[in-house]
């Protein structure tokens, strides 16, 4: 891309603080963490409603970002800077994505709806590769900023365009529209799910009609209901499985592993293997079908091509590799876009120094080979890739332009090498097309444990860290508890992802957290709120800050410091105000003052309490007290020592419920795991935690058969018995067990059957189309960790920390 500044000013409507604007930008850029800025990034500082990346441009400056689309300027940078203003920075980035969109003509498929709109993209991608220079949105890139992203990443070569548009709301498809212009459309489906975002089904499919004003065709599953909301100028192609009067009608078989449809087109008939069972792969496989066969392709490239269609993977995962390493894996695809996507995803992992890539062939560029490969380099040099390797003949070919290069003709070549590489304490990002299949070098450099994971979403934390800001005021500093392995999620991925996000505290339970948290790299501050005596020599030497709750603690605390010369060491007081766990009485606080008054060891970085019951809704009584009696009590500190620290008292439902009691800081926990005590603010939230496992075994018993021990289970139909690898050791409580519980397979419901075991459960899977290694969820959107909670009479709290270590946890980004 190589956009002059002048046009862009122009389509974006901009003012700038300077007289002349003149250069061209070659990168657009959102993400302040993203290595490919540089001197000719244009920046868009959006704004949501949580979040004003604003904050982001002192620092961008300082790495020779020189050009910002802007709300406003911020002050003191007015001169240090080229600034264009706009009412609104998002409306300025569609704006330039549909300019440069009009400097392109060729064919563009445009896909929405509900569900598949991603897959259907992604094997359109793989069918139409062999002929086209494909454009698509990268990952599933579909919303408001998600496409204009997508679109800005078209060059030159590109003939064929497919792109998604996902929307929430009436008024959104019509930006999206302007921006992809899709001269093919598809309709993947009209989901019956009751959106928030519209009033009814008809708005809803008016809305999503929209991104279609334009096109030559419209590819959909035939439907009466949607199609009288068709404008009669715009031509169908329909395909069903029930209603003769489509275009295209089709019949499913299905078999163990895979379908066959029977497809019947303009009086003939041909037949198409899938490689897969449900019904939503087949109807997403139509919809591929129709646009090859609009596109005239002949009915043996389809039958052939489509048989090889695949699943769709479209998160980066991190996964333990072995000897200490730790494995990016994005083994599915290799294009520009998504490996520009890969390496800043990579950046922001810095358990490591050392960065290895390995890399695939990279196909439909759009680029000659040579302006490929150099382009590659030079994304491989920005983001500091300690060591390449080359898989494949033509990126092999072209390997003298990296640095530290190892290169293989193939995968085979590089498993045969694999243990002379030795892979060992670095970060790997494994990233190559499909016929490729690196999913066979993921499974040796992974380490291997059983099939039960925990997934974190990362962008679930990010949502939920941005809700609970937006009901701060600006000024309230924002401490998030990591404490007891982030409540299971993990404490080092996520305590980086909030490094990110730039909240002011973390906050741990014990000394250790804290010290692993140092040794990943967090700099962020840290209090601790447990400290034992014996580690307050490792908490200075962390610069971990702890609390103090106790005459005894702090004077063990001026003995340590007054050994190491400390001066000015921060520390927290805890006052009790009616938990009864930790803290100062009231009437301890004239000797804690008077001794603080006779120290410069150590500094009252904040004063803090902690309420019991800021989840009770109903009587707020306690809680009340409590805050008033904290503001008094505080204050006789901060008054008798003419100091000025941070005061917090509130937890994630203090934060909801008592918003009067923000003070100067308020601490973080459950809130950021999208589990809440009330079920408004529950939905929205977003869930973090998929636990999933596998099913090992499946079989089938008689009326009166039991299962398990103790035979708490009796059959009294014939019943399909699914049996899980996961049980209490792994921390799902014997109370779920013996029908109290369920897990879910395939989107179905599976009771719990049988007490559950040590490592194993046993569900009843009988009304389930399921096979043996199918995944299974044990919590996640269903059954939630809330429901779980209450149904065995606990809190989410415990349910989230009992999960024990032995679950692996991955984590992914949407
Ligand atoms: C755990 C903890 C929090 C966070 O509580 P949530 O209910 O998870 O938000 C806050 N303060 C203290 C002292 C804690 O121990």
């Amino acid at each position: 891309m190589s956009v002059t500044l002048q046009n862009i000013i122009t389509a974006i409507h901009a003012k700038a603080n300077i007289d002349n604007a003149s250069g061209v930008i070659d990168n657009v850029s959102i993400d302040s963490r993203s290595q490919q800025n540089n001197n000719k990034t244009l920046f868009f500082a959006l704004v949501g409603p949580n979040h004003d990346a604003h904050i982001y441009i002192e620092d961008l400056i300082s790495k020779g970002v020189k050009n910002f689309v802007v709300n406003y300027i911020p002050e003191i940078l007015n001169d240090k800077a080229n600034f264009y203003v706009v009412d609104n920075t998002l409306a300025a980035l569609q704006d330039f994505a549909s300019y440069y969109r009009s400097l392109f003509d060729f064919p563009v498929i445009g896909i929405t709806g509900s569900n598949g709109k991603t897959i259907v993209k992604e094997w359109l991608n793989f069918l139409l590769s062999p002929d086209f220079n494909i454009i698509r949105s990268p990952k599933s890139y579909n919303s408001q900023v998600g496409v204009p992203l997508s679109v800005i990443a078209i060059n030159e070569n590109h003939n064929l365009g497919i792109f998604e548009a996902g929307i929430s709301t009436s008024g959104e498809m019509i930006h999206l529209q302007k921006i992809i212009r899709p001269s093919i459309g598809i309709l993947t489906n009209i989901g019956t799910a009751h959106d928030e975002g519209f009033s009814d089904i008809s708005h809803k499919i008016k809305e999503k009609l929209k991104l279609f004003s334009g096109v030559d065709i419209l590819i959909l599953n035939k439907n009466k209901t949607v199609e009288a909301f068709i404008k009669p100028e715009i031509k169908i192609f329909t395909w069903s499985t029930n209603d003769r009067t489509a275009d295209v009608f089709y019949q499913k078989h299905t078999f163990e592993d895979h379908s066959i449809l029977n497809i019947t087109y303009r009086e003939k008939s041909f037949q198409v293997r899938i490689p897969f069972t449900d019904e939503a792969s087949a109807e997403n496989s139509m919809h591929c079908i129709l646009a090859m066969l609009y596109m005239k392709y002949s009915l043996e490239t389809i039958v052939a091509r489509v048989s090889e269609l695949f699943p769709v993977e479209m998160r980066l995962k991190i996964k333990t590799g072995i000897n200490n390493c730790t494995l990016i894996d994005d083994s599915y695809s290799s294009d520009f876009q998504s490996l520009k996507i890969a390496l800043d995803f990579l950046e922001n992992q810095k358990q490591h120094k050392k960065r290895t890539l390995i890399l695939s062939d990279i196909f439909q560029s759009g680029l000659s080979n040579e302006e490929l490969y150099a382009r590659v380099s030079h994304l491989i040099v920005s983001h500091k890739i300690s060591r390449v390797i080359c898989i494949g003949e033509v990126i092999s070919h072209f390997k003298y332009k990296f640095l530290n290069p190892v290169s293989f003709v193939s995968t085979e070549e590089f498993i045969a090498a694999f243990d002379s590489l030795e892979f060992a304490n670095e970060t790997i990002l494994i990233k190559g097309s499909r016929q490729f299949e690196f999913e066979k070098i993921v499974s040796l450099l992974e380490e291997k444990t059983h099939e039960t994971v925990l997934e974190i979403n990362l962008n679930a934390i990010s949502h939920n860290l941005n809700f609970f800001k937006s009901k701060l005021d600006p000024k309230t500093k924002l401490m998030v508890m990591v404490k007891a392995f982030g409540y299971g999620s993990g404490s080092y991925e996520i305590a980086r992802l909030l490094a990110h996000h730039k909240i002011d505290y973390l906050g741990v339970a014990f000394a250790d957290e804290g010290i692993e948290l140092r040794k990943a790299g967090i700099d962020l501050p840290i209090m601790v709120l447990n400290p034992e005596m014996t580690s307050f020599p490792s908490i200075i030497q962390h610069y971990l800050e702890p609390e103090i709750y106790s005459l005894r603690g702090l004077k063990a605390f001026l003995k340590i410091a007054a050994e190491k010369n400390l001066d000015q060491y921060p520390v927290h007081i805890k006052i009790n105000t009616g938990m009864n766990r930790l803290g100062f009485d009231a009437e301890m606080l004239p000797e804690l003052i008077a001794v603080l008054k006779e120290t410069k060891l150590v500094s009252i970085k904040s004063i803090l309490s902690h309420l019991a019951e800021s989840d009770n809704q109903e009587d707020k009584t306690f809680t009340n007290q409590q805050i008033s009696d904290f503001d008094r009590l505080s204050k006789t500190i901060t008054e008798s020592l003419k100091i000025n620290p941070i005061r917090h008292i509130s937890n994630s439902s203090g934060i909801s419920n008592f918003p009067h009691a923000q003070f100067d800081m308020v601490r973080l926990g459950i809130g950021l795991y999208g589990v809440s005590n009330d079920a408004e603010e529950t939905k929205m939230l977003e869930n973090v935690g998929t636990l999933k496992s596998v099913i090992s075994q499946l079989r089938s018993i008689d009326p009166g058969e039991t299962v398990g021990y103790n035979r708490r289970f009796s059959a009294k139909r014939k019943t399909k018995v699914a049996t899980v690898p996961i049980g209490y050791a792994d921390g799902i409580s014997r109370l779920w067990g013996n029908g109290v519980g369920y897990v879910m397979i395939n989107n179905q419901k599976a009771p719990i059957i049988g007490s559950i075991c040590m490592d194993m459960l046993m569900a009843d899977a009988t009304e389930i189309n399921c096979f043996e290694g199918n995944e299974v969820i044990i919590f996640g959107k269903d059954p939630t960790v809330t429901a779980i909670a209450e149904a065995i009479h606990t809190i989410p709290y415990e349910i989230l920390t009992s999960i024990s270590s032995r679950v692996k946890r991955v984590f992914y980004r949407e």
